[in-house]
């Protein structure tokens, strides 16, 4: 009892004095950043910085870093930044490290659009003449990073916790050091400016609960705009996803505020989606109580025939044509001439929490643990011990 209290009156007086508590497990992460877009050659580091490996130096003003074959280049840009005429690279080595020389983070620039800031230290290698960046960051930080990435505007402080609830989940399942991806493909990561002042709160008022249904930990699933209901994990997973019983359908009409709550129509060429769909185009054979196709089923030009659940087809025309062609699950189509008119609404894969339902809920008054226990019915918040 008395350990617990001293525990509690620590991350009590952490929180007043705005220190990070320490993670449990994993205590730091390696975030590849960049990975969506294409093969990166250089980048700017705007600002002074230094190197801590393979050798100690500090860099006075911004620089530059570029693949040089099999070699990561560091070039110091003058007061306008632009590129000098020098003979060699300040420094040229297989891999470096960077850290920021004071201050927050490291500035990083990628394009004119495209400027961001890093807190940890980055490195920098070559991978197939390209310039491979990771980011070495604790865990703390991270977190706060995702949940600011991944809320939408003016998100309220009680969706916030619940967004932090299910980074946390989703974190304490990796390794120390794990190396993960910074798209939506696992969770938006895009450095220090969103781990913003409420973001911060957030993440440290929930920090010491735990999630559970039962005795096991919850594996949380989430959406950016379920359009009027959710789906059960199996009619979108398939049934593996059946033992996650807190997986269900809600109806949910607290995601009217987002831009993707409406109906969307878009137009493919037939030819491009019949291609896609191995030479035929298949048809919707049912949809849940949600409303998204369970399962698509064509004849294709040999004789045998395509099956593909709703989830796998809306895979392959996002590949296909971007997600912003049809951004939801629920999805329908029909063939008009030489084109398919294609209708959708939401955006994401429609399981789990809706994370601008969960804003519009917070906007109403629930708090954190009753947005979660909505959308993952069964679900429940207790304090770490
Ligand atoms: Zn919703």
């Amino acid at each position: 009892m008395q350990r617990r209290l001293l525990c509690a009156l620590l991350v009590f007086c952490m929180i007043v004095a705005g220190v990070e508590p320490t993670w449990a497990s994993p205590s730091r992460l390696r975030v590849r950043l960049f990975e969506s877009r294409q093969a990166l050659d250089s980048l700017q580091i705007l600002g002074n910085s230094k190197i801590v490996s393979p050798l100690r130096m500090h860099l006075a003003g911004s620089t530059q870093i570029k693949v040089n074959r099999d070699r990561v280049e560091v070039i110091p840009l003058d007061l306008k930044g632009r590129i000098p005429n020098l003979k060699h690279p300040l420094v040229s080595a297989p891999y470096i490290i960077i850290e920021p020389a004071s201050g927050p983070g490291i500035r990083v620039r990628t394009s004119a659009e495209v400027e961001r800031v890093y807190g940890g230290r980055l490195h920098f290698s070559v991978d197939s003449s390209a310039l491979l960046v990771h980011n070495e960051i604790s865990t703390s930080e991270y977190v706060s990073s995702v949940v600011g990435s991944e809320a939408p505007p003016s998100c309220p402080l009680e969706a916030l916790k619940a967004f932090a609830v299910m980074t946390i989940a989703i974190v304490e399942r990796k390794k120390d050091g794990e190396l993960i991806g910074d798209s939506t493909r696992e969770q938006a990561y895009l450095g220090k400016q969103y781990a913003t002042a409420p973001v911060r709160t957030a993440v440290r008022t929930v920090m010491n609960k735990r999630w559970l249904y039962g005795k096991n930990s919850v594996r949380p699933y989430y959406h950016s705009t379920c359009s009027g209901g959710t789906s059960s994990g199996a009619a979108i997973f398939g049934p593996g996803a059946a033992a996650l019983k807190y997986l269900r359908g809600v109806k949910c009409v607290y995601c009217a505020g987002s831009p993707f709550w409406k109906d969307k129509t878009s137009t493919v060429s037939l030819d491009s989606f019949r291609a896609l769909f191995s030479d035929t185009v298949p048809a919707i054979s049912g949809f849940d109580e949600a409303g998204r196709p369970l399962q698509l089923v064509g004849s294709k030009s040999d004789g045998s025939v395509l099956r593909l659940t709703g989830y796998e087809a809306w895979l392959k025309i996002g590949r296909q044509y971007g997600w912003g062609l049809v951004p939801g699950t629920r999805y329908s189509y029909s063939v008009n001439g030489d084109s398919v008119t294609l209708k959708s609404s939401g955006a994401g894969h429609g399981v789990g929490l809706c994370q601008w339902g969960a804003a519009g809920l917070a906007n109403e008054g629930k708090s954190f643990d009753q947005i979660l226990s909505f959308y993952f019915p069964g679900t429940r918040i207790v304090e770490k011990r």
